[in-house]
Order: structure tokens, then C-alpha cells, then sequence
């Protein structure tokens, strides 16, 4: 018997499984899929999660069953490509594996910025996301949300946010001097223009160095903010980056 072992279910995860049960895998071969949650979650739906538009059991969608495919669900603590082998927290029997498939996918960027981790939601864990959620929307009216970082995460966390709760203060943190800097003119004057319209204040050349319990200090200014969602890049799973294989710059194997 092959073992093949998946470990993360998220959209690779669960792209390469498709394939691989749409291609007949031979009898010979069992995959297993582990994953902390017992279902696949959509990770594109995480800003409505944040900002309690969508219910939870929407972004849940229950794994595929077949007879050559099991789940164990559990976090991953360590990936062992010596010894071929997955170690779960509080499991003391490692799983084995003859072929590994890696979709653990990625995890906010704090760019070594002081605090920013500890003080601060994030929106890339299903689990992160409801927190974030139940912060946000335990605001009391007109408390102030920031959101740092104005790439795609950050423009849908703060409109959806904007629409579930137009009594609160938002402010969009933006690198540069446009939101949205990797899309064309006409998309990032629409988005800010949209922003004006809806009274979400950007503060474009930021620069977030610090961040401590309800407030952040940007281009040395302390701001003040009840809630700070941050959404200023991702990095791989540290599971991946922990690999003894070569990384492009992006840290990626
Ligand atoms: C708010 C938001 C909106 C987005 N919108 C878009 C969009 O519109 N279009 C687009 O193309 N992309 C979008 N993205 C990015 C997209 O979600 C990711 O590119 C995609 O999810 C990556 O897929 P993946 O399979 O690599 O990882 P994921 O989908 O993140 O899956 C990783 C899986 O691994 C599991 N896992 C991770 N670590 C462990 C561990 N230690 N133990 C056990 N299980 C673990 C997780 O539970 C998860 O199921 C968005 C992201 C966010 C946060």
C-alpha cells in the first residue's frame, strides 16, 4: 500500500484531491488528509466573517468522502522529510507517509514590527477570523477600527466592515500613495473614491513601527484605535519556511 499524506485542506488542498479522485488512483494507493478543522473553510469569505456578514457554517464546506481517502484532524506541529513523517500536537504516533502534499498555505507578515502579533486581528485563519469578529462587532457606536495595510484583504475587511457597521470610525492604513498599488489607475480611484463616498478615511504613506495595546505609533504618531485588523502581507506556514530546502525570496520552497 502507498501512503499518501495531505496535509492542509484549504482550495490546493482540496484542488489536488479532486484531481487526484477524478483520475482513479490506483487501488494500492491511500490518501490521508489532515487538517486542524474538521471541514474545508473559505478562506475568501474570512472578511465577511470579520465583519459578521456571513454566518460560519456559510464559509464551511464538509470534506469529500471516498473509500480510499481518511482525515485526521489535529494540529501539525512538525513535517519530518528525513524520517518521512507528520507529528500532530498531543499525539504521540507520528503519521507516515510514502508521498507528502503540502497546502498549509500562509500566515500574516508582521515584518518584525514590534507588537504588531500581539496586539492585533487577523483575517488568515478561520479561528483568527472570528475573533476578529466578535471584537469588532462587540463595538460599541462610533469606536474606531483601523485596518493596516490597503492591499486586497485589507480593502474587503474594511468595506464589509463598512457596510455591516456604518456607525463606526474606520481608517484604511495604506503603504503607498494609492490603495491597491499592484491594480491599474481606474481601479484604485474607483476603490478610493468608493472610500470617500462611505467615509472610510485612508492615510496613505504609512508606516506602522510599533503597536501596543489599543494603539499604534505610524510615521511617530501614536494613534488610538479599539480595534486594529491587520492585513499588511503574508509569508508561508512556519511549518514550510522551517523546511531544509531552498527558499526563494519569498521564503517559499
Ligand atoms: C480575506 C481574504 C480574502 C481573499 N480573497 C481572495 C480572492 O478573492 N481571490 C484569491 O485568489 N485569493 C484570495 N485570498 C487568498 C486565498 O485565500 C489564498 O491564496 C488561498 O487560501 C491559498 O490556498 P492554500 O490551499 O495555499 O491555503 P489555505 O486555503 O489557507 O489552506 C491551508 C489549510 O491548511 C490548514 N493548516 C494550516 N496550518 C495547519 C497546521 N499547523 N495544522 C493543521 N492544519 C493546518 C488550514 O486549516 C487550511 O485548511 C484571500 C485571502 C483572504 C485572507
Amino acid at each position: 500500500m502507498k501512503r499518501v499524506v495531505l496535509i492542509g485542506g484549504g482550495y490546493g488542498g482540496m484542488n489536488a484531491l479532486h484531481q487526484l479522485l477524478d483520475n482513479n488512483i490506483p487501488k494500492d494507493v491511500q490518501i490521508t488528509v489532515i487538517d486542524r478543522n474538521p471541514y474545508h473553510s473559505l478562506k475568501t469569505e474570512f472578511y465577511a466573517i470579520t465583519a459578521g456578514t456571513k454566518a460560519d457554517k456559510e464559509v464551511r464546506i464538509d470534506f469529500p468522502l471516498h473509500e480510499q481517502v481518511s482525515y485526521i484532524f489535529g494540529e501539525i506541529i512538525e513535517i519530518n522529510t528525513d524520517r518521512e513523517l507528520i507529528r500532530l500536537k498531543g499525539n504521540e504516533i507520528a503519521v507516515e507517509y510514502d508521498y507528502l502534499l503540502i497546502g498549509l498555505g500562509c500566515e500574516d507578515n508582521y515584518h518584525g514590527i514590534q507588537g504588531a502579533m500581539e496586539y492585533t486581528e487577523s483575517v488568515q485563519s478561520i479561528s483568527s477570523a472570528r475573533k476578529a469578529s466578535i471584537k469588532v462587532n462587540n463595538l460599541s457606536a462610533y469606536s474606531q477600527v483601523s485596518v493596516v495595510g490597503a492591499g486586497l484583504s485589507g480593502i474587503e475587511v474594511a468595506s464589509e466592515i463598512r457596510e455591516s457597521r456604518p456607525d463606526l470610525n474606520i481608517r484604511l492604513l495604506d503603504r503607498g500613495a494609492t490603495v491597491l498599488s499592484a491594480f491599474d489607475e481606474k481601479v484604485q480611484s474607483y476603490v478610493e473614491e468608493w472610500f470617500r463616498k462611505n467615509q472610510v478615511e485612508i492615510l496613505h504613506h504609512s508606516n506602522v513601527e510599533l503597536v501596543a495595546e489599543g494603539i499604534f505609533y505610524n510615521n511617530g504618531e501614536g494613534i488610538e484605535s479599539d480595534v486594529i485588523i491587520w492585513t499588511a502581507g503574508v509569508r508561508p506556514n512556519y511549518l514550510v519556511r522551517s523546511l531544509p530546502f531552498e527558499k526563494d525570496r519569498h521564503e517559499k520552497s
